[in-house]
């Protein structure tokens, strides 16, 4: 097939704005392309030569794009470099100078469709050493042979720059009536797609076997599926209305989306965008190995950042971090991850996309060997808008965004690639930054568990409730602690260890070891919110609610001057909270 072919399409898809009329010119590009060239075809017309999350990209510079040209046209790279200041479009100058060029040959060959995507391939894997005179040789040698037409399109697609403005969609639209009879058949191609974020092999599939191909078509471990997403509503009872009186709440875990794909012993990850982010998580790859028990399966998690000491979850911007840093083996010891598993969209063989939600709930909690690093996303079933609020509260205290509620009705599968009604998240509108450190007694701990075996791994914290006389718990902290501190703190509260709960003490919750209210702690968190177990001003602000500090951290310093009854106190607290309130932009 002759790439001139091809570049005509470009240019008149380029010389419209007009949507109908560009897929009029792509059905009509689709139908003159032989069926084993389609894929090819397909990736072309998007400024690629592969599905993007393969990570295969062409992405020339420019000053070596213009060495090549220079090359293929027999001119001096200065006045290619004059040119590209006037006109701004390398591909523009590239034709311009092979138009010159072309009235003083007679003789070359015409290029091919499969010429050119043979050369650009080579120049997106070549590299090492020679890397560089290689791809200008390749890029060289299809200009030499281009018409100036076709010279223009290659220059822009080899620097990333062709933009033809074809959507996906529009893509599936041409193919729908070149290969699938007409419109009609857009739903099944748009769901080939949404299950596996690969154009070329949906082109390929109905070209070459038309609807029953596409009826059939099967998910791959290795391609990623398009992620369903969420829609937002602001208050229990609406969420529970709109999913039907009845949801699964699960905790929206503040981390980053990942889908992963296991076959034996390989496994691939892809990020919300589809990329390929594998090599970023090579302990999510060696968790996923080890706590999913199929041979081959896709499931969906979010990937969140833990404290290695306490195992709390640690604020999303430190799971940055991770993005940052260039020497992984580092950053994975910095920053070690937890999976928390919300979906599973494929079981050895069996696409339970299609399936609805309690179905494929049931198989992840059959599937995932749940540790400490690897779970299956905090959830409670519930009609109730007050126990949805209260466990909204339990999991905001506990360093999530909020909740995703989700349908559990017949409708329920797995929308791949869209935006609905059958997963609704509960986020907030307000926050409490917490700008001022507080003062808190020690009022009972919690034991520590791998590198803090034989030490507390968390402190029991309280502030003072200066009319009742009774300290109310407000968090439960076990960051901010030096190896020193670790061993300090249990000789120091030895002496006031009593056998259960102090009279003076308000909790839901029940310590391991519990004290006398003696010793004051300085303890910063990341803002105040509302919690269904802290009691600290319980109903002061909301019904069933106290207050809670969010991701607590110890400053460093003992309080030894103050008495427990100098603690901070339970109004101070309640002050903060109101005087913080703060709209949250999203
Ligand atoms: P948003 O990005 O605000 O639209 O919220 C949707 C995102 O929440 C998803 O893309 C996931 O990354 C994340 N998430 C966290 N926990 C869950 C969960 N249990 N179910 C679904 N999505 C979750």
């Amino acid at each position: 097939m002759r790439y001139l072919l091809v570049a005509n399409v470009y240019e008149q898809i380029e010389n419209t704005t007009k949507r109908l009329e560009m897929t009029d010119y792509l059905v009509d590009l689709f139908k003159k392309t032989p069926k084993d060239l389609i894929d090819k075809v397909v990736y072309l017309t998007q400024g690629k030569i592969y599905p993007d999350f393969m990570g295969i990209e062409i992405g020339m510079a420019e000053k070596l794009v213009i060495r090549a040209i220079a090359r293929a046209a027999g001119r001096r790279i200065k006045e290619l470099e004059e040119d590209f200041r006037k006109t701004g479009d390398l591909g523009e100058t590239a034709q311009k100078f092979l138009e010159r060029k072309l009235q003083l040959t007679f003789a070359y060959k015409p290029l091919t469709v499969e010429r050119v995507y043979k050369a650009l391939d080579k120049i997106a894997r070549a590299s090492g050493a020679g890397s560089i005179d290689q791809k200008i040789a390749l890029l060289a040698g299809i200009l030499s042979d281009a018409e100036p037409k076709e010279a223009k399109y290659i220059v822009r697609t080899v620097t990333g720059k062709l933009r033809l403005g074809i959507a996906d969609m529009t893509v599936l639209d041409a193919l729908a009536i070149a290969y699938g009879g007409g419109k009609e058949a857009r739903p099944l191609l748009e769901r080939a797609y949404n299950v596996s974020s690969d154009l070329g092999q949906v082109a390929k599939v109905v070209a070459e076997n038309g609807l029953e191909g596409l009826k059939n078509f099967k998910i791959s471990v290795g391609k990623p599926i398009r992620p369903m997403l969420a829609e937002r509503l602001s208050s229990p009872e609406e969420i529970l209305e709109k999913l039907g009186g009845k949801c699964i709440a699960e905790y929206k875990y503040d981390g980053e989306r990942v889908q992963a794909h296991k076959k034996g012993d390989e496994v691939f990850l892809f990020s919300r965008r589809l990329e390929n982010i594998t090599n970023q998580f090579p302990d999510a790859v060696e968790l996923v190995k080890s706590h999913i028990k199929p041979f081959s399966a896709i499931i969906e998690a979010e990937c969140v950042s833990v404290d290695p000491e306490t195992g709390e979850m640690r604020p999303f911007q430190e799971l940055m971090h991770r993005r940052r840093k260039h020497d992984i083996r580092k950053a994975i010891e910095e920053y070690p991850v937890s999976l928390f598993i919300f979906d599973v969209l494929y079981v050895d063989g069996r696409d339970l996309t299609l399936e609805e939600y309690p179905v494929r709930h049931k198989i992840l909690e059959e599937i995932v060997d749940e540790t400490d690093r690897v779970q299956i996303a905090k959830y409670l079933i519930t009609d109730d808008p007050k126990e949805l609020e209260a466990f909204f509260e339990e999991a905001i205290e506990n360093g999530c965004e909020g909740l995703v509620c989700k349908s559990l009705g017949k409708e329920s599968i797995y929308q791949a690639g869209s935006r609905g009604w059958l997963w609704i998240k509960y986020k907030r509108d307000y926050k409490s930054e917490m700008t001022d450190a507080v003062d808190l007694t020690v009022v009972g701990a919690f034991h520590g568990r791998g590198k803090r075996a034989g030490t507390y791994g968390a402190l029991l914290l309280a502030a003072y409730n200066h009319e009742e006389d009774v300290f109310e718990t407000v968090c439960k902290c076990g960051s901010g602690f030096t190896d020193k501190d670790l061993e300090k703190i249990p000789k120091m509260m030895e002496p006031y260890i009593i056998p259960h709960r102090h009279a003076r003490v308000k909790t839901k919750l029940e310590a391991d070891v519990w004290f006398e209210p003696k010793i004051v702690l300085e303890v910063i968190g990341a803002e105040i919110t509302l919690s269904p177990v802290h009691t600290c001003g319980m109903g002061s602000i909301r019904e069933g609610s106290g207050l809670a500090i969010r991701f607590p951290r110890f400053t460093g310093r003992y309080r030894l001057d103050k008495s427990a009854e100098d603690s901070t106190t339970v109004n101070e607290i309640i002050e903060m909270y109101k005087r913080q309130l703060k709209r949250i932009e999203s």
